[in-house]
């Protein structure tokens, strides 16, 4: 038996004043600090706007929808009210025993939000809630409603699919934000005693089990920071360093499917369902930083640089497979067929920021900027109140069945597992902790938006303001608002996509360069000071890696962290995407949105060419020597591509991000 004590563990300063979702001890191994939510603000521009209608018709609309389907009324039942449980069942009949968590993932992005924007409806809205889950958890501590009222005394026996872990993490994330944001501990109480339950069966020295979807790990952690329990912490490390080695068995999917094929020290690559691993990995850097491991952050990075290089589409979206909802081979990624689910690209993003705090390195904003653009926002639909699970780089203009939610077609206003549409509305509350972070040495702005900032720096506080248009502009005004008499460094990142960046200072305007990582400015600033970043921002042609089979001989377009697509909406004659090809020598111009429902988006206006059909016998086949003859098109017709984010938003099917090249003769 090990001794449950923590002998082993320093517990760290707690920085209880950062509204944050990940605040490190002040002991941890960590490179930079989050501001916070008190310390950025958004206050213009695409994100203020999202953000926006998160608040004014996402969240309403999430509680309408749990109330609807009847996953709060299943905490009543739990909390003794007759009746029958309510939710998704799958094939064998069993009900999902993961709703619950769809309730924390609303209070956790409303605690955010109320502590940014009070209000009071939003409120009357959460703590009915929060008293609901108080009175449905148990004397000894359980709350779950999938067990308490369909598997009463089966607690424990089925980690595999059971998901108790998975809902407690967010019952404590849930907790954390109520209580940094609003200093309200009446569902951290809850949170609390429901972790001890879980540590007392299979904490350190317990019975050896791991929950087959991992999320609890980042929360014990959190729970950690927020109490300075070291048991929470320790009951973090237990469970991470138990993975890995069959304790869970292998289920249809293999092993891989919930990482425990390989312990996570060793495994090189990720592996599996996209969502666990993300959410493993959050926990393994949490961990990795609170405790000094270095073994256990570089296990970290070294699977996300292999994510990255081979394993993630465009977009920063991943999951290859529908069937298991995870990734697959490297390079296998296939557009048509691309799971990407929404909640996937939320846990890229939770990862990469743990990774970019710990390290420091830009590459970790880099991927933040793309995924929260391109993986993230298309997940929701301008009005705010339907949904992306998957979402694909090409859709068929024919299709034979819309099926909504869990497919490729439209959005759905609440699919019937309803993971991603509450984990959107606590990643949008959150945003503007990505923005920017501090060190002792001054502030570094990784998102580009237009707000403000405040930060502690060695000699005091320092306040900046930024104005911008980006993403649609690489122009970024920053203006001094408090200054402090010792120096400190303005760092500004430049995006991996941006080959030359230049900042113009003060009245002077003198001029600094910078390519890709960031550009750094020390000086003793003034209030009222001005640094200008300009970064150019034409229409590029991206080519895929060969080794990608499903996309070679294709072309995309990006402008700045946009990954654009074409839309059958905006083709005109009956074209289809499916039959469009593009010579990549082509002239690519930048041009104002051509459609006044999607706002005033850049687009991009180029020729294409579209394919007659000439396949029509019997098979989609030809021999080669009628390949040799030129296949007919329509000739040359001017095509308008929008920012992928933008798609799926009006009614026709047919997208396509991927194009064809095909030389044309001049
Ligand atoms: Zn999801």
């Amino acid at each position: 038996m090990v001794n449950q004590s923590n002998s082993d563990l320093k517990v760290g300063l707690l920085n209880a004043d950062t509204v944050a979702p990940v605040v490190p001890t002040a002991n941890a191994d960590v490179r930079y600090s989050a501001l916070g939510l008190r310390g950025s603000r958004i206050e213009a521009g695409l994100w203020a706007e999202r953000r926006r209608t998160n608040h004014n018709v996402t969240i309403p609309h999430g509680a309408a929808e749990l109330h609807e389907m009847g996953t709060v009324f299943n905490f009543e039942l739990a909390a003794g009210r007759p009746g029958q449980y309510r939710a998704e069942v799958d094939d064998s009949g069993t009900p999902a025993p993961f709703l619950d968590s769809d309730v924390y993932k609303w209070l956790e992005a409303v605690g955010w939000e109320l502590s940014q924007t009070p209000d009071r409806s939003l409120a009357d809205l959460a703590e009915p809630m929060i008293d609901l889950i108080a009175k449905a958890q148990r004397p000894d501590g359980y709350v779950d409603t999938f067990y308490q009222v369909t598997r009463p005394g089966r607690e424990f026996t089925d980690l595999q699919w059971g998901h108790e872990l998975y809902v407690a993490g967010h019952l404590v994330q849930a907790a954390v934000a109520w209580k940094r944001g609003l200093g309200d501990e009446r569902l951290l109480r809850v949170a609390q005693r429901f972790s001890d339950r879980i540590g007392a069966e299979l904490g350190p020295g317990r019975r050896e089990l791991i929950c087959g979807h991992p999320e609890f790990e980042m929360a014990m952690v959190e729970l950690y920071r927020t109490t300075g329990e070291a048991r929470y912490l320790e009951l973090a490390r237990t469970l991470i360093d138990r993975r890995g080695r069959g304790l869970l068995g292998k289920c249809r999917h293999g092993s891989r499917y919930w990482q425990d094929h390989e312990p996570v020290r060793s495994a090189a690559e990720p592996a599996g369902h996209a969502v666990r691993q993300m959410y493993l990995d959050c926990g393994v850097v949490d961990v990795a930083v609170e405790t000094g491991d270095r073994e256990l952050l570089d296990s970290a990075i070294r699977r996300w640089d292999s994510m990255v290089s081979n394993r993630m589409y465009l977009t920063g979206g991943l999951g290859a497979h529908h069937r298991d909802e995870a990734f697959g081979d490297a390079y296998e990624l296939p557009p048509d067929r691309a799971y990407a689910e929404t909640c996937a690209a939320i846990g890229s993003v939770m990862l990469s920021w743990r990774l970019l705090l710990a390290t420091g390195d830009e590459r970790y904003a880099d991927l933040i900027e793309r995924t929260a653009f391109n993986a993230v926002l298309p997940g929701l639909s301008f009005d705010g109140s339907h949904f992306f699970y998957s979402n694909p780089l090409l859709r068929r203009t024919s299709v034979t069945e819309i099926v909504e939610g869990n497919a490729t077609t439209r959005r759905s206003p609440w699919p019937p597992i309803a993971c991603c549409p509450p984990n959107l509305m606590r990643f949008l509350a959150t945003f503007p902790d990505l923005v920017a972070t501090t060190d002792a040495d001054g502030v570094q702005l990784h998102q580009f938006v237009s707000g403000s900032l405040e930060a502690q720096v060695r000699g005091g506080t320092v306040r900046l303001s930024t104005t911008t248009n980006y993403p649609w502009d690489g122009t970024v005004e920053i203006e001094i608002g408090q200054a402090i008499t010792e120096p400190w460094t303005l760092s500004m990142r430049v995006p991996a996509w941006c080959s030359r960046a230049i900042a113009s200072v003060g009245e002077a305007a003198e001029k600094i360069e910078g390519g890709p990582g960031r550009i750094e400015i020390t000086r003793r600033w003034r209030v009222g000071e001005r640094i200008v970043l300009t970064m150019d921002m034409p229409a590029r042609v991206t080519l895929p890696d060969s080794r990608i089979d499903a996309v070679r001989g294709t072309m995309a377009l990006e402008r700045g962290p946009i990954v654009y697509a074409v839309e059958d909406e905006d083709l005109t004659g009956g074209d289809s995407v499916e039959s469009m090809e593009v010579d990549p020598a082509t002239k690519f111009e930048v041009a104002s949105a051509l459609d006044t429902r999607l706002g005033d988006l850049p687009s991009i206006t180029f020729e294409a060419d579209f394919r007659a059909d000439v396949f029509d016998k019997s098979m989609p086949y030809r021999d080669s020597s009628e390949a040799a003859t030129e296949i007919p098109t329509t000739g040359p017709k001017k095509v308008t591509a929008l920012p992928y984010l933008a798609c799926g938003n009006r009614a026709g099917l047919g997208m396509r991000v991927w194009i064809p090249t095909r030389t044309r003769a001049r």
